[in-house]
């Protein structure tokens, strides 16, 4: 087992919560896919009022509080829908907020081998998540897949499903590496969740060919 360029992940900064500079991607996404008026009833449903534009720090389980309302609204198969395009437009959003900061655009990564781009570009995200909020996220790679494991998922947060649920960062992880590699030559899903009782969500790219 190789594992991906470890950063160090800090102790506890922020603890609980969702924050702010990643909350508004997530928001902005749902707003876009669903059109703000029907969004403004799912935060309603959740019991989550924003008031004015800014969206600001939100409870850890904020993105499972919000999962459930699209759950209770529009049905289980029609909300996995609704994530996955809101976990692709999250991305293609903190793209734009993020790529400066980690040097996505530099030339250094644009011209890395596919594989060695995914594993940068999943590492990156890890190190995102972990600096940026109370996750806990690592890479680990493994043959001609690579894992992105989450021991702290906000997507799935106190909440129980018989089958795996978080598909915010299935979306986030197919777009990026239609991104990152230009043709989509990867398959994403995932393989562990919490919500069914694993100690971790388990997010599984793998390469359709096996170079
Ligand atoms: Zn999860």
């Amino acid at each position: 087992m190789d594992i991906a360029a470890s950063w160090p992940v800090p102790p506890q900064a922020l603890p609980d919560i969702y924050p702010a500079k990643i909350g508004d991607l997530m928001m902005s996404a749902y707003g876009e896919v669903l059109g703000r008026q029907k969004f403004t009833l799912v935060l309603q449903q959740a019991g989550l009022e924003i008031s004015g534009n800014t969206v600001p720090d939100l409870p850890f389980g904020t993105p499972a509080r919000i999962y459930q309302a699209l759950e209770e609204i529009y049905g289980e198969q029609t909300t996995r829908g609704i994530c996955l395009r809101s976990g692709r437009v999250m991305f293609r959003r903190g793209l734009q907020a993020f790529s400066g900061i980690l040097g996505l655009s530099h030339r250094g990564f644009r011209l890395l081998p596919p594989a060695q781009k995914v594993l940068r570009g999943m590492d990156l995200l890890a190190w995102t998540l972990n600096h940026y909020s109370d996750q806990r996220v690592r890479v680990e790679k493994h043959g001609h897949e690579v894992l992105l494991i989450n021991e702290r998922c906000p997507h799935c947060w106190e909440i129980t499903r018989s089958s795996a649920c978080c598909q915010v960062p299935v979306g986030a992880l197919q777009e990026g590496l239609a991104w990152a590699c230009s043709a989509r030559q990867y398959t994403v899903e995932e393989i562990t969740c919490r919500a069914k009782g694993d100690p971790s969500c388990t997010f599984r790219v793998r390469s359709k060919s096996s170079d």
